[in-house]
């Protein structure tokens, strides 16, 4: 080991004082062996240890300290004492293996390296520091030799990895999250396919009204479950990928509320739960995105229900505060303990597993809500007075001041009835037979006359045969990709007269900014929201 050798030759100069940590000055290295280098010998040695990026100290034969470097001494929280037998090996501070039994001073690496005559190298050891503050470093603890070979001391290099080792942890608590997230995601995708195929065999076998209409209750249920799951594993890339985007428009905050309310009520009422909605009777504006708004407080909503027992009781509650809106969403349910209340915004954050096994969940909800409520400007927080108390949220967004102007459009509590749309010809392009043929039948039991295409070369074929006034194009299509269809279709002689619609299961700007290029005048996000598509039909001229 050259660097060894090296020192090895160097020690032994007698050093005048040199600077110390700060202001003060010290002397580093003691007069140990007096073999007569040179001051330049000397100079130079000083400046390899000083450079060099890692904590190094020496000891003589006695293992009593006679050299150590600035690194050290930020290392040990203090300077160890020269050739004193109190600091001997490596100075008076605690060792510990990494296993964290406690290691005697007489058996460090360093002790062992001059007893034992050998090199210990990459060894791993954790130091306390006086304060009691720890670290973990790499030992690399060498005998020194004179020119006969005689042990005249040691020298050990400490590489400080306590920061890798943080971090380490932290991946290793990462991956078991993931591992978990994983076999919960498998539990939650699995779970409602039984039921689904259960009602589908029933559908199959029975004309009877009544268990055509429970097994059609279950398909829709169901459906929505898988849905929601899938959304949530969407939100979840974006949220890693900081990619969340809001959709904001003005809105009154209580038409959202009212929204979240309607999504939730089956869950209350199907647990004999008490909603108390206490909302203000001025207006609330804001701008913001109404859809992650619902998608927030709804799942606020969910969760209260979901953590509280039958029969229990759930408040919402939206006021005015000075420019900012509260809303809170209460329980009476099994409340949160103290020491997880901090911790449950993180991801895949499910408190006490033994005592919610029984509730299906990801753990995402509230990582969402706490981005989603960041992208709007505001706050969100939670309080329990311990287990079994229930659980409060409270979310703090800002108020729009402007108050003239007039609500801009909504979609909260607006029904599909409400949009009136003449029929239109439509061709819906998807290569998955289902989701073409399910999208047709909807659109025609409103009236709609529908075709269907599944692949790129045959909706240009069908577009050009058709002349359809709108075109659903998939994206990801066989033989020619939906892009380039939309752009065959804009060359055909009526093709820029056509509303062309993407609907893709990518929802990305990117992803936007292509399909505009592409010739298409909308692009929507699978599954299609039928509001909005026949919005779209209905502002189309
Ligand atoms: P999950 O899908 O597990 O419900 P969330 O992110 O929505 O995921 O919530 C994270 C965790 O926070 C839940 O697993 C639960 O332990 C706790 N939690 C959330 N809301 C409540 C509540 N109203 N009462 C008690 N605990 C709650």
């Amino acid at each position: 080991m050259r660097f060894v050798t090296l020192i090895a030759t160097l020690l032994g100069a007698v050093v005048a004082p040199r600077r110390g940590v700060g202001s003060r000055t010290t002397q580093r290295i003691g007069p140990a062996w007096q073999v007569g280098f040179s001051r330049q010998s000397d100079l130079e040695f000083r400046r390899l240890l000083d450079k060099l990026p890692a904590a190094a100290y020496t000891c003589d034969a006695d293992g009593l300290i006679t050299y150590f470097n600035d690194h050290a001494v930020e290392l040990w929280g203090r300077e160890p004492r020269l050739r004193h037998p109190s600091d001997r090996f490596c100075g008076s501070f605690l060792l510990f293996a990494p296993d964290g039994s406690p290691i005697p001073h007489a058996d460090c690496w360093m002790a062992l390296a001059l007893r034992e005559n050998r090199q210990y190298n990459g060894e791993e050891i954790i130091i306390e520091r006086k304060d009691g503050t720890r670290c973990t470093v790499l030992a690399h603890a060498n005998p020194l030799h004179d020119r006969a070979g005689r042990i005249i001391g040691a020298v050990n290099v400490l590489v400080d990895i306590t920061d890798r080792k943080r971090a380490e942890t932290v991946l290793r608590e990462a991956d078991r999250s993931k591992n978990e997230f994983l076999a919960m995601l498998a539990h939650e995708l699995r779970n409602p396919l039984a039921p689904m195929h259960s009602a589908l065999r029933l559908m199959r076998l029975t004309d009877d009204a009544a268990a055509l209409m429970h097994a059609r209750g279950t398909l829709e249920r169901q459906l929505g479950h898988l849905t929601r799951v899938v959304d949530d594993l969407l939100d979840l890339a974006r949220i890693t990928r900081n990619t969340l985007e809001l959709r904001r428009e003005r809105i009154d905050l209580r038409s959202v509320l009212h929204q979240a309310v309607e999504t939730c009520r089956p869950q209350l009422e199907s647990a004999s739960q008490a909603l108390s909605v206490n909302l203000t009777d001025e207006p609330m504006q804001l701008d913001a995105d109404p859809h992650r708004l619902a998608q927030l407080f709804g799942n606020l909503l969910n969760n209260a229900s979901k953590y509280t027992e039958a029969r229990g009781r759930v408040w919402l509650t939206a006021e005015r505060q000075g420019s900012d809106a509260i809303v809170t969403v209460r329980d009476n349910g099994i409340g949160i303990a103290p020491e997880a209340v901090a911790r449950i915004f993180d991801m895949f954050i499910r408190v006490d597993e033994s005592v919610q096994r029984a509730h299906d969940g990801l753990g995402i909800g509230l990582s969402l809500a706490r981005r989603v409520v960041e992208l709007h400007g505001g706050t969100i927080e939670a309080s329990s007075a311990g287990l079994g108390m229930g659980s409060e949220f409270r979310v703090h967004l800002p108020l729009t001041i402007e108050r003239s102007r007039t609500l801009g459009p909504t979609l909260a509590g607006e029904s599909d009835e409400a949009i009136a749309v003449r029929p239109r010809r439509i061709l819906i392009v998807d290569d998955n037979p289902d989701s073409a043929e399910s999208l047709a039948e909807l659109l025609a039991l409103s009236g709609h006359e529908t075709h269907v295409a599944h692949d790129g070369a045959a909706a240009v074929e069908a577009a050009r045969a058709l002349r359809p006034e709108v075109v659903v194009l998939d994206i990801g299509l066989p033989k020619m990709n939906g892009y380039e269809a939309a752009r065959e279709i804009r060359r055909q002689p009526h093709g820029s007269e056509v509303m062309l619609v993407a609907l893709t299961g990518w929802g990305q700007d990117e992803d936007r900014r292509k399909s505009r290029d592409a010739g298409f005048d909308h692009h929507l996000v699978k599954p299609i929201d039928y509001r909005v598509f026949a919005r779209l039909l209905r502002e189309a001229s």
